[in-house]
């Protein structure tokens, strides 16, 4: 079978490699059918990140079940299904908590496409992927929504709707402050895009990048055309305590913008970031006792996409967000290396079934 492969810097190759079988009676294998590209993807091939090639490419997406564990309850041969980014049991502490991304069965970075055993699992940009505790891994495509829409609520889509979705519950009407800042930037898009859906007071959504500010005007945010410097103009002075965001997103992934974001959040306001792959071996000094004294909170880490997933994907199906402008090219399977290895904020690769 094909598969698409990192192999260095902007350098991706289809591989043929030998279709996977299943590894127990609790898997499944998943034929993509439709995969996009998450940030991470973006960094990578772009050579940022600590991966060495090959490695097969692709975490976001949905497919059809080809090959079915006879433990396998809830799914058969044929059903459409969307398969999270992260690979977890369902079973152990964490999953029961909720917070799959941490499962304790596997090891931390274990996910498709870039993870630690993704020899095992494979990428989405391939023919085939094997899904282990598929009862508990995969959620059902609905019938009659466009794939295109929900390709990426395997993680990117799903990580912006929690950098915004239950603080604005928490807060109605709250204002919101995004940093975008760095390519690709998807999870800040979907996250401005997601504010303006879920009715916040506010949505301003800061970058430098002319395209990104277009896409982010298109969902209904407000762009700012700022860079890290100029982030700053938006503070008056330090320690105030009066205005500032109700919640603010950095998903850029630069020190000196997180920083700035902590003194722009609110009174009783929260910071998310989904940028930590942008702080590899760094420390970054944080305001505390200005945190403190406005009892502002800050989250960062990466998305619960299993236990998360529903409530996006019945916003999606709703008509409520529409996540299409953020995707900047839908591209044929076979044609995808060109896309990937061009600037891109959101590559879909599409084919029959
Ligand atoms: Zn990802
Ligand atoms: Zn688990």
């Amino acid at each position: 079978m094909q598969q698409l492969n990192f192999i260095g810097k902007y350098n991706l190759e289809w591989h043929d490699v030998p279709m996977p079988s299943l590894p127990d009676d609790q898997a499944v294998i998943v034929r993509p059918l439709t995969a996009t590209t998450c940030d991470f993807d973006g960094f990578a091939i772009a050579g940022f990140a600590p991966i060495k090639g090959p490695k097969p490419l692709g975490h976001e997406g949905e497919g059809v079940i080809i090959n079915v564990g006879d433990k396998v309850t809830r799914h058969k041969i044929g059903d459409r299904v969307i398969m999270p980014w992260k690979i977890a049991c369902g079973s152990c502490t964490p999953c029961g908590r909720g917070h799959t991304a941490q499962c304790a069965s596997v090891p931390p970075e274990d996910s498709f496409g870039w993870g630690v055993n993704s020899h095992i699992w494979g990428g989405f940009f391939s023919d085939a992927v094997v899904v282990p505790w598929a009862d508990f891994m995969l959620t059902k495509m609905p019938k009659g929504v466009d794939p295109l829409l929900l390709a990426g609520l395997a993680d990117n889509i799903t990580d912006g709707w929690r950098a915004v979705g239950p603080h604005l519950k928490e807060r109605p009407g709250g204002s919101v402050l995004i940093a975008g800042f760095a390519p690709p930037g998807s999870i800040g898009l979907y996250a401005a895009g997601w504010a303006v859906a879920l009715g916040a007071g506010q949505v301003l959504y800061a970058d430098y990048d002319q395209d990104r500010l277009a896409r982010a005007a298109e969902m209904g945010a407000e762009p700012m055309d700022l860079n890290v410097e100029t982030l700053r103009s938006l503070k008056p002075k330090p320690w105030r305590l009066e205005g500032g965001f109700d919640i603010t997103v950095d998903a850029g992934g630069n020190p000196e913008a997180l920083t700035e974001l902590v003194y722009l959040t609110a009174r009783a306001g929260v910071c998310i970031s989904t940028a930590g792959i942008g702080y590899p071996r760094q420390t970054i000094p944080f305001p505390v006792y200005e945190m403190y004294r406005k009892s502002m909170s800050f989250h960062t880490g990466w998305v619960h996409t299993h236990s998360l997933i529903n409530e996006p994907l019945q916003l999606i199906r709703d008509g409520v967000f529409d996540p299409g402008p953020v995707t900047s090219t839908i591209v044929q399977w076979e044609e995808a290396i060109e896309p990937l290895t061009a600037p891109f904020t959101k590559v879909i690769l599409t084919r029959d079934a």
